[in-house]
């Protein structure tokens, strides 16, 4: 017998549970993937995340060739070529592992339809977090929508089984011996370069296994304590291998069990927790990709200027710890999660844009960009996500700064040309204009002056939600 194995989200050889299920309940396995022409086509022409993924086939299909098969890499119509591939290889099965995005949930089903006309079964298995859709759920068996119960019972569930890892890597022999094939260039795709270069991101499973024992070696016992401050290497920067499976979350986790007893290791796993809290969130309740998950705040009366949204995407809003955020992210696909936190509240609470304007605007620029934690992100920071920050909780950004990036390291590094000022004078620039412009910095010509006033905005932002809670 022979079966087809689809790599979508999860470009690993190791520890791979659809794939060690192919492995060894059939092997003989052909290796595919498909770059999807539905989710490809409608992108920019210049895509990080493209990049990223064509990098990542490209190690995964090398591997596959040391090892004597090969990857099968098409472009079209992914449900049209797994039917066909899998009619031409006469398989016995399709092997895949589980996508929980609404839309990746409806290409599986006319996928098993395809497949179904000839007898062939489509196999899913959950590998891409800890605990899936209901698995962990509250004593009426209800979804949680409160994060705090959720992560209790997620904690204490996260045992041997939970993380164990699947053989994957053990059977690779079984691997179908196959000619090697070419894959599509990027340019073949339709795809410019787009600064993957420049990120220094190793695209593979190797760059992702470093990344984790980086982290693991030198910033984990003290993620507690470092995370929250953008100038430190203190969080893992795994979210992108996360995204496209170069790594398994077991592995992350494993590593975070192995890893000396603390603070720093527990908070880490917290975040993973949080990863899988979306996920469900987003399985439950599939609305809360286009509206809040509190349906109150349907009707709220967002301003949604578009000039004021246009210097928010540009870095160029006045309140150095948010532009410099935005350059971070415009120039590098990454922000850091503090960063994120305090710019998606600047625009919603502050420049009273609708946070679905920001949550296109990041997924159109994240590496990372997943739609399940980063429309939780978002409706967290709007207020209007289920556990989200309280609508009256608007963070000052200012105070933000000053916390988080006391030295303005971050800051000057982002936007050069406050580099030579005095860093006490960068979380609130225009209070001391006429001391900055004696370091060089003149507002209004070097570095712009605030678009808006917080002080202000803030009470206009209390009003709009007041409106919706008195109706
Ligand atoms: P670490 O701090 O090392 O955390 C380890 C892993 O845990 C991360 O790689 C990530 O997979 C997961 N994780 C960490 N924090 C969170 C969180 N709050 N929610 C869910 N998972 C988390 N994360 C994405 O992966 N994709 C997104 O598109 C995304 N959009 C976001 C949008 C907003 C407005 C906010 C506030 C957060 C968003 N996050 C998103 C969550 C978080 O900011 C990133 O996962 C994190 O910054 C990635 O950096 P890291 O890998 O160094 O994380």
């Amino acid at each position: 017998a022979r079966a087809l194995f689809w790599f979508r989200r999860d470009l690993r050889l190791d520890d791979n549970h659809a794939l060690a299920r192919a492995l060894t309940e059939v092997g003989d396995v052909v290796p595919v993937f498909i770059f999807d022409r539905n989710i490809l086509d409608p992108l920019p022409r210049q895509d990080r995340r493209v990049e990223f993924i064509h990098a990542a086939v490209a190690s995964l299909k090398a591997r596959l060739q040391e090892l004597g098969s090969d990857l099968i890499v098409r472009h079209g119509d992914a449900v049209t070529w797994i039917a066909r591939l899998a009619g031409e290889h006469k398989v016995s099965a399709v092997y895949t592992n589980e996508d929980y995005e609404p839309d990746a949930i409806a290409r599986d089903v006319l996928a098993a339809r395809a497949l179904g006309v000839r007898d062939i079964p489509l196999r899913t298995f959950k590998d891409t977090v800890i605990f899936a859709r209901a698995e962990v759920m509250t004593g009426q068996k209800k979804p949680y929508t409160v994060f705090t119960p959720y992560k209790k019972q997620w904690r204490e569930r996260l045992g041997h089984d939970a993380v164990a890892a699947h053989p994957s890597a053990d059977h690779l022999d079984k691997l179908a011996k196959l000619p090697e094939s070419p894959m599509p260039s990027l340019e073949k795709l339709g795809f410019e370069p787009a600064g993957l270069a420049e990120t220094k991101i190793d695209a593979s499973e190797a760059g992702a296994q470093a990344a984790l024992e980086r982290f693991v070696d030198r910033a984990i016992v003290r993620y507690h304590e470092d995370r929250d401050f953008p100038a430190l290497p203190g969080t893992s920067r795994l979210s992108v291998h996360n995204r496209f499976g170069t790594v398994s979350i077991r592995a992350l986790a494993r590593a975070a069990l192995a890893a000396p007893k603390g603070e720093g290791a527990e908070t880490w796993l917290s975040e993973l927790a949080w990863r899988d809290f979306y996920f469900q969130l987003l399985y439950h309740y599939p609305d809360v990709a286009t509206q809040p998950f509190k349906t109150e705040y349907t009707d709220i009366a967002w301003q949604n200027d578009p000039e004021l949204f246009a210097a928010w995407c540009e870095g160029r809003t006045g309140y150095p710890i948010v532009d410099a955020a935005m350059i971070q992210l415009n120039t590098s696909g990454f922000m850091h999660n503090r960063l994120r936190m305090i710019v998606a509240s600047f625009l919603t609470k502050d420049l009273l844009v609708d946070y679905r304007w920001g949550e296109a605007y990041f997924a159109k620029q994240l590496l990372d960009f997943d739609q399940a934690p980063n429309n939780g992100g978002w409706q967290w920071a709007a207020s209007t996500g289920c556990d989200a920050q309280p609508y009256f909780r608007i963070f000052n950004p200012s105070r933000q700064s000053e916390r988080f990036d006391p030295d303005a390291k971050f800051i000057k590094h982002y936007l050069p040309a406050l580099a030579k000022a005095d860093a006490k004078l960068l979380h609130a620039p225009w209070e001391n204009s006429s001391k900055l412009a004696a370091s060089g910095v003149k507002l209004g010509v070097d570095y712009p002056r605030p678009v808006v006033d917080h002080a202000t905005q803030r009470d206009a932002c209390l009003v709009m939600f007041k409106k919706i809670r008195e109706t």
